[in-house]
């Protein structure tokens, strides 16, 4: 048979050009990431013998070893794992699996743009292997799957495609032959080559040899104690397991004994994970029984608004030789994350409590996550909600908690006032906001897309219910007004009922009715809902996703105070606003516009807008000539 030739994908190339051209201190870590690759080998090969009961035979000590030809200049990293096939090799040495390789290209451009090469990112996203080529100018591939009978290798020299072959090879395994570069002849010195797998893989749970010597502990990390354990260590096996070149945010470390026994150690990244808004919302946690490496995605261990975690759950109590699909169906999984969960959202809420600085990160990194669990996971709630913070009109700069917002609830206040929509300016200048802030009620501004799924799910906070802002006729202390004389009341309610009558009949059905308003103090008007109306912002939404067709028509409210609307009342009244030349029309339509732009919507029809603000101008301009 020929040698088969074949081009990398497009995005490969692309990433190599950038590992072997521009990624130049810190290469050392080349050596890690395929160290990392060898111990994956051999942990799915543990699975499938301990899951596969024809595979018993299988059973054998797994090492990983380095070793160095002088003659050759190559350093060579074998593993006797699970091996790789021709397909193997085609699909996971010419392709990139993951999706995160275009967003490491454009972290890797900022991080050079902005003076740094961006070294630490390799690995970041799934990419580890293409790392040899910083080092080595050839990488040889030998491989035999665990069994089949044939090897194959894969050649290249990492610039435009790779040759693969078949090849002899006696066992199981493979062998990662790297021709080293002529200025980077020190990786074949055995001082260096032990440093490197102290410094990054000591974690690593497979024996890491060189010649007759051990290299790493090559025991479990997540089993020793804490006090055993350094910062680095830890973040060493984080950078593992996580496939991640930053430093843990958070790091959980905790052993749990009694009805059920497991070991955890995970951790909250510093930088928020690429596939985090992925619709599949899967979490990366692995599961490990008994010390065998058994998922990484076993559903039900990490609640989905947990996905951004990272680390090993070790339980000792779950079955090992079942199928990854029937361990997830098994009670204990869900009380083991049901526990996790519990676990973690303490945690955070002691960061929230003593790490100002830390917890700010982590909720512009997660928020939007972490409020997803307030409508999915009811057992949780409260303890979501501990660390859940949200904007409001209390203060522009520090977003507030809701236990804070409860403990400043006016007297005789019903409900926990939000305002949603999608641009802070807009609600923070929102007219809807005046009464409130005239009587001193604080409203949450809530624009997050998530925030208009949660709402509706959740009925209270601790007994105080989530009311729009918008919504009602806007009684919110049950004393928003001062009272004006029985008589001239009556009398200004007269006048203002024919302006209502009036303001509708001009609108038509470009809005459901018209009333007065409770709630405005400076503005003309606004535009409102009445109590089980669809939210503006969920209006807005579905239409903005295809869901709604036509506007759900809303309530013009119209403020009584106001100078415009007085003098529309005496222009309804004395009969002038009737006329057909007059310009009141033009004004009526005008504020139904002025509504919708305070609230960030575009008018109804542009060139009417224009037409009819043109004409007013006129007119105002002829009566101050
Ligand atoms: P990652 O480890 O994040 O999946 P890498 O670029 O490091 O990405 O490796 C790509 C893929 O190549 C791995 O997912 C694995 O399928 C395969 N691979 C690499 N090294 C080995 C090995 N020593 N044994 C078996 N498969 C390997
Ligand atoms: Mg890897």
């Amino acid at each position: 048979m020929t040698v088969e030739k074949k081009p990398f994908e497009t995005e490969v190339s692309r990433l190599l050009d950038i590992v072997t051209h521009a990624l130049y201190s810190d290469r050392e870590v080349f050596l890690r990431e395929l160290v990392s690759n060898a111990s994956d080998a051999c942990d799915n090969h543990r699975y499938q013998v301990v899951s596969n009961k024809s595979l018993k035979d299988e059973a054998r000590e797994y090492q990983i070893t380095l070793s160095v030809d002088e003659k050759a200049q190559t350093l060579t990293v074998s593993d006797n794992g699970i091996g790789m096939n021709h397909d193997d090799m085609v699909s996971n040495l010419g392709t990139i699996a993951r999706s995160g390789t275009a967003k490491l290209m454009e972290q890797i451009r900022k991080a050079k743009k902005a003076g740094g090469d961006g070294t630490s990112l390799i690995g970041q996203f799934g990419v580890g292997f293409y790392s040899a080529f910083m080092v080595a100018d050839k990488v040889v591939v030998t491989s035999r799957k665990s069994g089949e009978d044939k090897a194959w290798q894969w050649v290249s020299d990492g610039k435009s495609g790779y040759e693969i072959d078949s090849a002899d090879k006696e066992n199981a395994g493979t062998d990662v032959v790297l021709y080293l570069k002529k200025d980077a002849k020190e990786y074949l010195e055995t001082i260096r080559l032990k440093h490197i797998v102290e410094k990054y893989s000591d974690h690593i749970s497979i024996p890491v040899m060189l010649g007759e010597e051990k290299l790493n502990r090559g025991a479990a990390l997540w089993q020793r104690s804490k006090s055993d354990i350094s910062e680095d260590e830890y973040k060493q096996f984080y950078q593992h397991v996580a496939h991640a070149g930053d430093d843990p945010l958070l790091t959980l470390h905790w052993k749990a004994e009694g009805k059920f026994e497991y070991s955890s150690l995970l951790f909250i990244p510093t930088l928020r994970p690429y596939d985090i808004f992925d619709p599949r919302r899967e979490h990366h946690v692995k599961l490990y029984v008994k010390r065998v490496f058994i998922t990484d995605n076993c559903e039900g261990l990490v609640p989905p608004f947990l996905r951004f975690m990272k680390g090993v759950v070790d339980s000792e109590d779950l079955p090992l030789n079942i199928s990854r699909e029937v361990l997830q169906q098994n009670p204990l999984v869900a009380k083991i994350g049901s526990a996790i969960t519990k676990k973690v959202l303490g945690e955070i809420k002691k960061m929230a409590d003593t790490d100002d600085v830390a917890f700010k990160d982590f909720w512009y990194n997660y928020g939007q996550v972490i409020k997803e669990g307030l409508c999915e996971n009811v057992e949780h709630r409260e303890a979501i909600f501990d660390i859940c913070r949200f904007h409001s009109t209390h203060s522009k700069d520090e977003q507030v908690s809701i236990a804070d917002y409860v403990s400043r609830m006016k007297e005789g206040q019903d409900a926990i006032y939000y305002l949603a929509g999608e641009k802070m300016d807009i609600l923070r200048s929102s007219p809807q906001l005046e009464a409130f802030k005239k009587q001193g009620v604080e409203v949450l501004l809530l624009n997050d897309m998530i925030d208009e799924y949660w709402l509706p799910a959740v009925s209270d906070y601790k007994g105080n219910t989530f009311k729009s802002a918008i919504r009602g006729a806007g009684d919110i202390t049950g004393q928003s007004k001062p009272e004006t004389p029985e008589e001239e009341k009556e009398q200004a309610l007269a006048g203002q009922n024919d302006l209502t009558k009036y303001i509708k009949e001009v609108l038509g059905v470009s809005v459901r009715s018209v009333r007065l308003s409770k709630r405005l103090t400076d503005s003309a008007v606004c535009l409102v809902t009445d109590e089980g109306d669809l939210d503006a912002n969920i209006e807005r939404l579905l239409k903005m996703q295809g869901k709604m067709e036509t506007a759900y028509t809303r309530i013009l409210e119209i403020n009584p105070d106001h100078p415009v609307i007085k003098r529309l009342g005496d222009m309804v009244k004395d009969g002038s606003a009737w006329e057909e030349s007059s310009v009141t029309r033009d004004m009526v339509w005008l504020l139904l516009d002025q509504a919708r732009i305070a609230e960030g919507d575009p008018v109804l029809d542009p060139a009417k807008f224009s037409e009819r603000l043109a004409r007013t101008m006129e007119k105002g301009l002829s009566v101050a000539a």
